[in-house]
């Protein structure tokens, strides 16, 4: 049987693992940060209709421009900061915001040039770091996984990056991340300043995003996704927000037409019922906080969270604790992070269910 060290691989892919979250067909599966509630009727037709007739037009390539849906991710965008709109030339898209991390890593990054991020944090940005020749180095946050501004402007001093990435909230700790931190990091940096919003719709009412300080800021670049809040994960929608200039540098490293005609339409039909796709965040936004109040009661130790997930400590043999849970229909997530685990807010029944094995587990 040929091994992959067999084959004439690339040198800096000897040895690496790809991105490798269990995927198990568990009844509550809450392990990936995915919106559990199932995508209302009203918007599957919508949806469906959309993508039905983008279907009869696949004879052709589609609008590499994707011009009508970087309309509506602008117009989504501003809804959400009107102090500060957002216009179609500012918007990137792509096949998940992996995609588009992607992007921004094979313009901004490559062979000789460094990324800095800040452990634990979320894992693809140092795959698709090494995936694009791009040096991945860290520093150390503060307590509680915090970043100060301090913490971050002596660390790019030091490191002196090519680009700097912030998980806003960050993945897998949930921990809020100020504009202030944001602020610091661009004024210390040359380099590109990329702020990974996946989570945003979670942070809580009131709480200006990164997309604020986009005016003024042509190295700062916001990603965003509709795989999470928007429940729209297996559809691969991920986006950007930036300078136009910063826009037409992702154009150079692109395939052409890389979204699909079908997932431009079903993104538009999507963005047109956002209110109803987003009906869910308020109660996961609960479901997530019930998480905070009632596991220490189970003798765990959840840290705070702005996302639709909980990093929980206090957790002696994770790995036990996972496959106790997975026994009982429920897939959570082993980050890797001594004494943790890592869950995502459901339903409120799934989260029912989950605080309720979880409680009746012998410790
Ligand atoms: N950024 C963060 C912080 C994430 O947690 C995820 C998904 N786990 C992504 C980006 C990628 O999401 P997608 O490619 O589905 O948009």
């Amino acid at each position: 049987m040929t091994r992959l060290d067999d084959l004439p691989i690339r040198d800096d892919l000897r040895g690496a693992t790809p991105y490798g979250a269990p995927q198990r067909p568990v009844r509550i599966q809450l392990n990936v940060n995915e919106n559990t509630h199932p995508v209302p009727e009203a918007v599957v037709a919508h949806v469906t209709a959309a993508a039905e007739r983008a279907v009869r037009g696949v004879n052709r390539y589609p609008d590499r421009e994707f011009t009508e849906l970087r309309e509506h991710l602008a117009s989504y965008l501003s809804a959400a900061e009107p102090a500060d709109p957002v216009t179609p030339d500012q918007v990137w898209a792509a096949n998940g915001s992996n995609e588009v991390i992607q992007h921004m890593l094979q313009a901004f990054g490559g062979p000789g040039r460094r990324m800095l991020g800040f452990p634990p944090t979320y894992s693809m940005h140092s795959i698709i770091a090494a995936g694009t020749g791009t040096e991945w180095i860290t520093a150390e946050r503060d307590a509680d996984f915090r970043i100060s501004p301090e913490t971050v402007r002596s660390a790019i001093e030091r490191a002196q990056p090519d680009i700097v990435v912030l998980c806003a909230p960050n993945n897998p700790t949930g921990t809020p991340l100020g504009l202030e931190t944001i602020e610091a990091a661009y004024a210390a940096t040359t380099g590109i300043l990329l702020v990974d919003e996946a989570y945003a719709e979670f942070m809580p009412e009131g709480h200006r995003s990164a997309l604020s300080l986009l005016p003024g800021r042509p190295r700062l670049a916001v990603s965003r996704t509709m795989s999470k809040a928007f429940a729209f994960a297996g559809a691969r929608l991920g986006y950007l927000a930036a300078d136009p200039a910063l826009i037409d540098a992702l154009r150079l490293v692109r395939l052409p037409y890389h979204l699909s005609a079908i997932t431009q339409a079903a993104a538009v039909a999507a963005l047109q019922q956002a209110p109803t796709m987003l009906a869910t965040v308020d109660a996961i936004r609960t479901q997530r906080d019930r998480l905070l109040a009632e596991l220490p009661a189970l003798g765990y130790a959840p840290h705070d969270s702005w996302a639709n997930f909980v990093l929980f400590g206090g957790v002696d043999d994770p790995a036990a604790t996972f496959h106790y849970l997975l026994e009982r229909d429920i897939l959570i997530r082993d980050v890797g992070l001594a004494g943790h685990l890592r869950v995502t807010a459901g339903t409120e029944a799934e989260t029912s269910e989950f605080l309720e094995v979880l409680g009746r587990m012998p410790r």
